[in-house]
């Protein structure tokens, strides 16, 4: 039998230590803000910003949406996320995709304080990382690791395998993995003979952002499969990139979707945001 290993009841625990500690600093004449630039007419995104700013509400952290419209110039965006920056009332700062006219959120997330970057978006943080020193993580990425650790699977010599390796995700998802002494294969869109490379998984992460990329002959019996994709359906719904229906049975344990990674990827992001405040009493 494959267990499903849901978000939801995680997302809720780490939300609950998140309005604890966000009273408190407000107690302490801090209340913990979050800043959220957007710079994009698209409806998912701005889907996922309303829930980010929903979930902020309920923990007690301000949420701003700072819009900057959908032709807003790569300067002005850098301004912003600047200013945002020198703000001693903001704690947190998160830069939305997709971006104008092309522009890199790697090259415009340069813009945010570090110690800010509750995405973990500035290539001084994504480099950190890699360098094995602190710094705030992906929220997406540490959510894929902090699902493994609530369900107990353990990482240390086990082989990994992650497909899709962008900076938000599968990159920093590797990289925490192989902080935990897994041994990680990274495959993306060029990787010929994908099952080849994800059979042998014990753990598979999976981070691309199509429908069924994978199906039963992808996965071993005992594999835990954590699905990060998110893909709309016609009919309004959201299916993930691993076919739950064809592995179901065979693997030891599936995130669903929607479900599993995003609402502990957006509880993670408001937790970053109050360790940014906290830090900022010291
Ligand atoms: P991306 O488009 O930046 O990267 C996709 C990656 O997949 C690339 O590295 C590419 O090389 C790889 N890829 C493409 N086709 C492939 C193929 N056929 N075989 C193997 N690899 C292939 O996407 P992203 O921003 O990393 O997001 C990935 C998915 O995760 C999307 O569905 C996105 O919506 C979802 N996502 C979910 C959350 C969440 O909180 N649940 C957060 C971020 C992203």
């Amino acid at each position: 039998t494959t267990a499903v290993l849901s978000g939801v009841a995680l997302a809720k625990e780490i939300r609950a230590g998140v309005t604890t500690t966000a009273a408190a600093l407000a107690e302490a004449g801090i209340p913990p803000r979050l800043a959220v630039v957007v710079a994009t007419d698209d409806e998912s995104t701005a889907w996922y910003v309303r829930s980010i700013a929903n979930a902020a509400a309920k923990t007690g952290i301000r949420c701003d949406v700072v819009d900057l419209g959908a032709d807003a110039k790569p300067d002005r965006i850098r301004t912003e996320l600047a200013a945002l920056s020198a703000d001693p009332t903001v704690h947190g700062i998160m830069l939305q995709t997709p971006l104008p006219g092309g522009a890199s959120v790697e090259d415009l997330a340069a813009s945010i304080a570090p110690d800010k970057d509750v995405d973990g978006a500035n290539p001084v943080s994504l480099g950190r990382l890699s360098a094995g020193l602190p710094a705030f993580v992906p929220a997406t990425a540490a959510a894929v690791l902090e699902l493994l650790d609530h369900y107990e699977v353990p990482l240390a010599g086990r082989r990994a395998v992650v497909v899709g390796r962008s900076n938000v995700v599968g990159k920093p998802a590797a990289q925490l993995l192989l902080r935990r002494d897994a041994t990680v294969t990274v495959c993306h869109r060029y990787t010929r003979d994908l099952a080849a490379h994800t059979r042998p998984a014990e753990i598979l992460v999976v981070a691309v952002g199509r429908a069924g990329l994978i199906g039963a002959e992808h996965v071993s019996p005992g594999a835990v499969v954590i699905d990060v994709g998110t893909n709309p359906t016609a009919d309004g719904g959201l299916v993930g990139d691993v076919d739950a229906a064809a592995v179901t049975g065979s693997v030891a344990g599936l995130t669903p979707v929607p479900g599993g990674v995003g609402p502990v990827t957006t509880a993670l992001l408001l937790r970053h945001t109050v360790e940014s405040a906290s830090r900022s009493t010291a």
